[in-house]
């Protein structure tokens, strides 16, 4: 018996350190242009902005900083590319602007830091950990946002910075098919179809696990093509595109109304802490609910012990991971 109980744990033991252990992970966003429109050379472009987002994350934590910097570090390398739907590369409102949303939160404290309707902050996910550590509130918006990061010296732009011409012309198309009133209809929402063949989403995130077993989530965003009226998404509301806590850490990409209404990153966390759920099992649950609704999209979760998971119910998600010895994971397909 002893015998049996001693292989046994043998067994475990090698099979525990067989597992990978994550420290960080990242999206670019769900939806991708399909496999057959995607050349040799734009897909490596996207490869390798994400491999240099990732180990800049990783240098951070190897370095000893916490979770927050890690996730900075690569927004910041996201947010600079016009490769993705955030800072440079955000997509333009019914009015031909870059209106863009970011939040941070910090599992250790839960400390949380936000900015919604920004036109010329260069790096808004700065700006959320700005107010995160800075200001007694969580979420700033428009003029207010921008005044606050201009106090907080972070670099202003001007708002011609964020404009690039595929993303133009994406709101042309768009706004093209609205007048012909090619719009797909789903649940109560209108899908424009060009979302189907287009870039779709393509916000970014990140979840960090630091050395001190600290997660923090980021996420940042342009928001939706063609959006109005000061549509905010769910990528800055704390709970719905963004979360962290001492257990997991949670950042969306996808259709924003519904990650908002399925409060998505939040129930990931309390299925876990309420139901015993294992990540993989909470993040699916959550995310074909999200789908019932009628939604889509994806998300990218990373726990307290390294483990990881990256549903998607779309096309493709620009995701990629690095283990605490460096090796990197880069996917964009199923
Ligand atoms: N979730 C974002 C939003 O609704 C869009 C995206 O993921 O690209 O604002």
């Amino acid at each position: 018996m002893k015998k049996i109980l001693f292989f046994a744990s043998l067994i475990c033991a090698v099979l525990l350190s067989a597992q990978k252990k994550y420290v960080m992970i990242i999206h670019g966003g769900a939806g991708t242009i399909l496999k057959s429109k995607m050349t040799v050379e734009r897909e490596a472009a996207y490869r390798e902005k994400l491999s240099e987002a990732l180990k800049a994350g990783f240098e951070k934590i190897q370095n000893g900083n916490n979770s927050v910097e890690a996730v900075a570090s690569a927004i910041v390398i996201l947010e600079n590319s016009p490769l993705f739907n955030a800072g440079k590369g955000a997509v333009f409102t019914n009015d031909g602007k870059n209106e863009m949303d970011a939040a941070i939160m910090f599992g250790k404290d839960k400390s949380a830091g936000a900015i919604a309707g920004v036109h010329t902050i260069k790096n808004p996910i700065k700006a959320a950990i700005a107010v995160m550590r800075n200001s007694e509130h969580v979420m700033l918006s428009g003029e207010g946002a921008e005044k606050f990061a201009k106090e907080q010296n972070l670099e202003i732009v001007s708002p011609e910075y964020f404009w690039t011409k595929d993303r133009w012309e994406s709101l042309q198309k768009l706004k093209q098919k609205e007048t012909t009133k090619k719009l797909k209809k789903t649940s109560q929402y209108t899908l424009p179809e060009s979302y189907e063949i287009d870039q779709k989403f393509g916000t970014v995130g990140a979840v960090a696990l630091d050395k001190n077993g600290n997660l923090a989530a980021g996420t940042s965003t342009g928001g939706m093509t063609n959006k109005k009226y000061g549509r905010i998404g769910d990528a800055p509301i704390i709970g719905a595109g963004t979360y962290a806590d001492s257990q997991v850490g949670i950042s969306g990409t996808g259709w924003g109304e519904f990650f908002i209404r399925a409060t998505a990153a939040r129930t990931i966390a309390a299925k876990m802490e309420y139901q015993n759920k294992n990540l993989k099992t909470a993040a699916k649950e959550t995310l074909d609910e999200i789908e019932k609704m009628g939604g889509d999209g994806g998300l990218i979760a990373l726990d307290r012990d390294g483990n990881i998971t990256m549903p998607f119910n779309t096309a493709g998600m620009y995701r990629g991971a690095i283990t605490e010895d460096g090796e990197i994971f880069i996917e964009i397909f199923k």
